[in-house]
């Protein structure tokens, strides 16, 4: 019988709330649902909450009774707060998180390397926002709860799992026993031991690396800003590699690499933690400054893919998919991509709209982004933690390179996370005049944001279902009637009329379902729209799928039978 703990978590500034366990005996016959999720981390609350957008109801099946021991993950980037913005947390997040955008690399004393990521006025968040991942889960399970589509069950943990050929069926362990659960789809939001990746025999490809960090989160009121700090080859830890961040409540993460051959048991003692610790605040000039651990662990990077997401009645999100190295902040980052990417296309498919054959698109994309990321991070993570005597050799040439030349400087830049591009997806448009356009997302790129007002941006209009944003024209009867024709079918697809001024709504009402203005031409110069009548089609998820010069009604409607199938037409 499954027994979570009852006790809070331990930590000097989260105070853990225990739930109660949702036990099978109080809530009579389960039904056939249309989709379980296994784990409600971040990933899985994110999914259940994109679904239920999608007007999916689903299960989240939780197997501890609180939210996640220690920060873990503690950097978001802007990307992924445009999708929690979606899903409705990321002013919560706002309000509470650390944002920035400069990181600085030091060798010997030195600062090498100034790492600036880009932003501008038209971007709504930030390149970076620093939060603990407890409070990031805690305002997801806020909403979770909120919403009468999630059915959130905490205490109970998948154990079993049958499939057939149109269903699945799940056991669920909980406190009191055990009970089944028959489902059209599941998600294994499970994590990166993922018991269902286990259940299904399924192997992780890709490499693991011997090198390996404390992370240790402590308290201490260090009066330096929201940076990212990096130290190559300290005094302290000669030839090895130490971070900082600093997170909200004057907690700051501490991340330092152990010497070879030291085991985590030995690198957790607290004579041992205690020692380094000092030793790097030294380094920093803050020696002798009072400071209180609040939760170590010891982490090693990997490099790891499932080849496809989806086996049969099961499709993998998250961690449960993919292990990423947690430099360049890619762990729960690249997970939020993965339940947004999957959300709306099971949610086509569980309404009717598109075939399940769709799926082969979600994974296409999303195994295609965690290789894309693997390549990067297997760079960053061999420049922080070199694998063999070659590479040390290599990286350390590069550091004492760089206290005098100033061109290896570029190469501590180790990419952060950041959103893909489906250029390759099989949902692109074939026909449409993407290869025309000289700048704007181009096929499979997340929206260009724009600011449209104090405190109104383009993207808090987008998503959620298909949008057309038509530039600066008047809609052709036909294609009104092609939308019309999809509308009918069920198919949430909207109309934005992008205009050099604001429409009144009795006009707008006319030709579309919402117009915004772009009086001083912002959103034309970033979509790079040179000519009226010009349109972009754009997915669930905010990502392009085709982009007209000028816009036509069969072209849209290919377009649209394209994304719906991932068959060109
Ligand atoms: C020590 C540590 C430090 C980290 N630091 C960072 C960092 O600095 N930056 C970064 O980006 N990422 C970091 N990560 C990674 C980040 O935490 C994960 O990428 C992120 O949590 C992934 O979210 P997820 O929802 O996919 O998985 P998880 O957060 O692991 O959530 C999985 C959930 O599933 C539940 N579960 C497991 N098995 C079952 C089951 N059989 N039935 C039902 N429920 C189940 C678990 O209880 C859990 O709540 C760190 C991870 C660890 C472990």
């Amino acid at each position: 019988m499954h027994q979570p703990t009852t006790e809070p978590r331990r930590s000097i500034y989260y105070d853990y709330k225990v739930h109660q366990p949702w036990l099978a005996a109080h809530h009579g016959t389960q039904p056939r649902h249309q989709v379980v999720i296994a784990g409600g981390g971040p990933v899985g609350m994110t999914a259940a909450l994109e679904l239920a957008r999608h007007g999916v109801p689903c299960v989240l099946l939780e197997s501890e009774l609180q939210v996640s021991e220690g920060s873990r993950a503690i950097v978001f980037t802007r990307r992924s707060m445009e999708i929690l913005q979606q899903v409705g947390v990321a002013d919560r997040i706002t309000q509470q998180g650390l944002p920035w955008r400069f990181g600085n690399s030091f060798y010997r004393g030195q600062r090498v390397f100034r790492m600036e990521a880009p932003h501008d006025d038209n971007d709504r968040f930030w390149p970076m926002i620093n939060l603990q991942q407890q409070y990031l889960e805690e305002f997801l399970v806020d909403a979770c709860q909120a919403n009468a589509l999630i059915d959130l069950r905490w205490g109970n943990r998948v154990t079993g799992l049958v499939q057939h050929e149109g269903h699945a069926v799940v056991e669920v362990d909980t406190p009191e026993g055990t009970y089944s659960l028959e489902t059209d789809w599941l998600v294994a939001a499970d994590g990166a031991r993922s018991g269902i990746r286990t259940l299904l025999d399924l192997k992780l490809e890709g490499a693991s690396y011997e090198g390996k960090f404390v992370i240790a989160d402590i308290r201490i009121d260090l009066p330096l800003p929201t940076e990212r700090l990096a130290f190559f080859d300290p005094q302290w830890n000669p030839r090895n590699t130490v971070l900082m961040h600093r997170e909200p409540l004057n907690i700051w993460r501490v991340d330092y690499q152990l010497p070879e051959g030291e085991t985590p048991e030995q690198a957790l003692e607290p004579a041992s933690l205690q020692a380094r610790i000092n030793a790097q605040l030294e380094l920093i000039g803050h020696g002798g400054k009072a400071w209180e651990m609040d939760w170590c662990s010891v982490y090693s990077a990997r490099t790891l893919t499932l080849p496809d997401y989806r086996d049969g009645r099961t499709l993998f999100i998250g961690d449960a998919a993919h292990l990423l190295p947690i430099f360049g902040v890619r762990g729960a980052n690249t997970g939020f991509q993965d339940a947004q990417g999957l959300a709306w296309r099971l949610g086509l498919i569980c309404s009717g709209q598109a075939p399940e054959s769709l799926l082969a698109s979600y994974s296409q994309e999303r195994v295609g982004a965690a290789r894309e990321i693997i390549d990067e991070a297997g760079k960053s993570t061999r420049f922080m933690t070199p694998p063999s005597r070659g590479f040390r050799l290599l990286r350390d040439a590069v550091l004492s390179l760089s206290l005098t030349e100033a061109f290896v400087r570029p190469l501590y830049h180790w990419r952060t996370s950041r959103p893909h591009e489906y250029s390759q997806s099989a949902l692109n448009s074939a026909g449409d005049d993407n290869a025309l356009f000289k700048s704007g997302p181009a096929h499979g790129a997340p929206p260009a944001n724009v600011r449209l007002g104090a405190d109104d941006f383009l993207l808090d209009h987008l998503g959620g279902g298909f949008d057309l944003l038509v530039f600066g024209a008047t809609l052709p009867a036909d294609v009104q009637a092609v939308v019309k024709a999809w509308q009918t079918q069920g198919l949430k697809l909207r109309v934005l009329l992008i205009e050099g001024e604001r429409n009144s709504p009795s006009r707008a009402g006319e030709r579309s379902d919402m117009c915004l203005p772009d009086t001083d031409g912002r959103v034309r110069t970033r979509w790079g729209v040179t000519t009226d009548g010009a349109a972009y089609l754009l997915r669930p998820d905010q990502h392009v799928c085709a982009r007209w010069m000028t816009l036509d009604a069969h072209r849209l409607n290919a377009a649209l039978k394209q994304a719906t199938s991932g068959v060109a037409q």
